[in-house]
């Protein structure tokens, strides 16, 4: 019976990849039909935009639902801003508005965008004279408490692009400010001057172009931290409580335009700014100030609890249903977002439809394959935060790998992100695509030929919809895009007609997305032994110790000798499994190996260590002062979200102790750099433990 029904799983695979699948026109027509208006999270316009997800899924005969909570939200409700300057200059009332252009053929929906606005900034109007202060970064404070300037009392000009919004907040909040403004530098976003063209007419931002997005520092809805925003109801933190939990902003700020940001820093006198602050050729000399010119800023926010909604699609398991490999994908957007995040969900669905033709062929996957499609990624990783929560257990013994794409397209080029475990599975697979800008070749070969040192980077940097599974439960998880940072990001720009003319005019790195995105869900989906290698994770823990020892040497009290030892156990695990694996590939004929019973335990148990063994990077108590995140290898840096540390609690304790210097201080360092020796001799135990 088993032989006669049974077509091996690469011949699906070679299915999914063959060239009469690949037609950009569905890819296309999703993009243009999710883009159509501003689909903001916690509007109906985003409601139909998930309704669109949901019956593409149906129509491929995928079992889906709607996971559904009601999570605590920001819209503006009014703002300005007023900049006096000595007479006799008179005052100036900015606008706040991005402009429409005539032939814009979204013109008519212009209106439906909502106005610019930071999410969770905090209410109010405050008044001060204004200091520039590059990008905000810890760095750019300590340059100025080096030059002898003092921002307290003032309001802040900072300029978009290397760190978190958040933490740009943050960190003057921390300097003393009182209120803070960001720009788009024409330098980063408006093509440096010398011609360059702006959107329509080019790929930059315009000088009225404004970047919106959340200044929450925290991981969730604000008011249930660890818990879900269910739809029935449930406990939630007061207003005060969210404040002291210390995640939202304590001081308001508004996002600008690069021409506001301009006309602003005109106003601003004293010390001329060093040549790294500057801006580019054709800008006014940047000054520090602050003052004297003089910011007059209100905000006001309408609070609201909104219903979000997730949309989850179901293909269930042949052999192992209770073994999951999650797609995942956000589609809440600040305006249009056909590069962030429908570009992904374009590439999502067009998985959607050749996972569809695979299942009419007769395919189905050994084990679970879910596609989660999220809302509200862009106020704080919100969709996904609460379904993981609400999920949280069943999730941890259950899934074997979460696949995120965000943007999937903002131009050229191939980046890969994943937890280490991944990284053949994801070399494996882009040397089975054909590079979308140069067919001769593979991605593989783009990739190692554009970048001296192709790496993959780490899951540790917040951003995106990855966080939850990886830092919080511990899940083994990969991200990945074409392109690199884009002008128009998260301005009203950002539209079907951009990706067009410049994001990606024939769609084929759409498609590439989708190749990859598919072909990994596949392999782990299909593969009888999971397509998990720890070497890299050994490797790369080594590596990151001796980074630590180089960190720490000559504070002589401090030692990394558990760490070390700890690694070797692992290096030993990782060695003995992957001679198990070796042997039972050996031993038996690839393809037919589950109909021996026997054999079909020995896989799962193995396959049950592989999947179990990054579960044991998290901690109970998680980080120190960021309970929420649990993962001790792998955290958002504390000063920039978007940025990713190896070690957060060591690398937090360091900083600490180098600002107190105290015996206590030191201490903490040593007590985390025990507790990391503790997680990884647990998964070195997970994959080969012997009692
Ligand atoms: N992706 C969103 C942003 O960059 C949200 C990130 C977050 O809240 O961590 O603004
Ligand atoms: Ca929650
Ligand atoms: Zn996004
Ligand atoms: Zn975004």
């Amino acid at each position: 019976f088993f032989a006669d029904s049974y077509q091996p799983k690469s011949y699906y695979h070679s299915l999914y990849t063959s060239p009469s699948l690949t037609n950009n026109e569905s890819v296309s027509h999703h993009l243009y039909i999710l883009t159509r208006r501003p689909h903001l999270a916690g509007t109906t316009a985003n409601a139909k935009a998930a309704s669109h997800v949901l019956s593409t899924l149906s129509t491929n005969n995928i079992r889906s639902h709607l996971a559904e909570y009601a999570v605590s939200l920001t819209y503006p409700d009014s703002r300005s801003l007023k900049l006096t300057r000595p007479p006799p200059e008179p005052p100036t009332t900015f606008d706040l508005k991005q402009v429409v252009y005539k032939d814009d053929p979204y013109a008519d929906v212009a209106d439906q965008v909502e106005p610019t606005f930071h999410a969770y900034a905090k209410s109010g109007t405050v008044h001060g004279p204004v200091a520039y202060v590059n990008y905000g970064r810890v760095e750019d404070y300590a340059t100025l408490q080096e030059t002898g300037i003092n921002v307290t009392g003032s309001i802040v000009l900072a300029r978009y692009g290397k760190i978190f919004r958040g933490d740009i907040v943050q960190n003057a909040y921390e300097a003393g400010a009182i209120g803070v403004l960001i720009y788009s530098d024409r330098k980063d976003y408006g093509g440096g001057g010398g011609g360059a063209k702006w959107f329509p007419d080019g790929r930059w931002l315009p000088p009225s172009g404004v970047q919106v997005g959340s200044v929450f520092k925290g991981v969730g809805d604000p008011t249930t931290p660890g818990w879900p925003s269910s739809m029935e109801g449930c406990e939630r933190l007061s207003e005060d409580e969210v404040e002291k939990a210390g995640n939202v902003p304590l001081i308001p700020s508004l996002p600008i335009s690069g021409a506001d940001g301009e006309q602003i820093l005109r106003s601003i006198g004293g010390v001329v700014a060093q040549d790294d602050w500057q801006g580019d050729n054709d800008a006014p000399v940047y000054r520090i100030g602050p003052g004297p010119g003089v910011i007059e800023l209100s905000y006001k926010a309408k609070q609201v609890i909104r219903t979000i909604q997730n949309v989850i699609g179901i293909i269930e398991g042949r052999e192992e249903p209770d073994r999951f490999i999650i797609l995942g994908n956000h589609r809440d957007a600040w305006t249009f977002g056909a590069v962030d995040p429908n570009s992904g969900t374009a590439s999502l669905l067009e998985v959607v439809e050749r996972f569809g033709k695979l299942q009419r062929k007769g395919w189905k996957p050994r084990r679970t394959i879910i596609f989660c499609n999220w809302d509200a990624e862009e106020y704080g990783l919100i969709g996904s935060t609460e379904w993981v929560e609400e999920n949280q257990e069943m999730l941890s013994s259950k899934v074997v790998a979460y696949l995120n794409v965000d943007v999937a397209v903002a131009g050229a080029g191939f980046h890969a992100f994943a937890t280490p475990q991944l990284d053949q599975l994801i070399i494996e697979v882009i040397k089975l695509v054909q590079d979308p800008d140069n067919t001769s070749q593979t991605v593989y070969d783009s990739w190692v030929k554009a970048i001296k040192n192709p790496e993959i980077g780490r899951l540790g940097g917040g951003g995106s919809d990855y966080v939850a599974f990886v830092q919080h439960i511990g899940v083994p998880a990969t991200d990945m895009y074409f392109g690199s940072a884009y002008p128009v990001y998260h301005s009203m720009y950002d539209d079907f007609v951009w990706m067009n003319k410049f994001g990606d005019p024939l769609f084929r790195r759409h498609l590439a997305a989708a190749s990859i995105w598919g072909l990994l869900a596949l392999k782990l989906a299909d593969e009888e032994i999971l397509p998990f290698n720890y070497s890299s994770y050994a490797y790369e823990l080594q590596k990151s110790a001796e980074d630590l020892e180089t960190t720490l040497s000559g504070s002589s009290n401090i030692s990394l000798i558990s760490l070390f030892k700890s690694i070797e156990k692992l290096n030993k695990a990782v060695g003995r499994i992957n001679d198990e694996i070796k042997e039972i590939k050996e031993k038996k004929g690839w393809e037919f190996m589950w109909k021996n019973k026997n054999d079909a335990w020995k896989m799962r148990e193995v396959n049950d260590r592989l999947m179990m063994a990054e579960r044991a990077f998290t901690d109970h108590d998680g980080l120190p002062g960021r309970p929420w995140y649990k993962h001790l290898i792998y955290a958002p840096s504390k000063h920039n979200n978007y940025g990713s540390t190896g070690f957060p609690g060591i690398d937090d304790a360091i900083e600490n102790a180098n600002k107190h210097n105290t015996k206590d201080s030191w201490r903490s360092v040593q007590h985390q750099i025990w507790r990391v020796s503790r997680v990884i001799t647990q998964a070195s135990l997970v994959l080969h433990g012997e009692l």
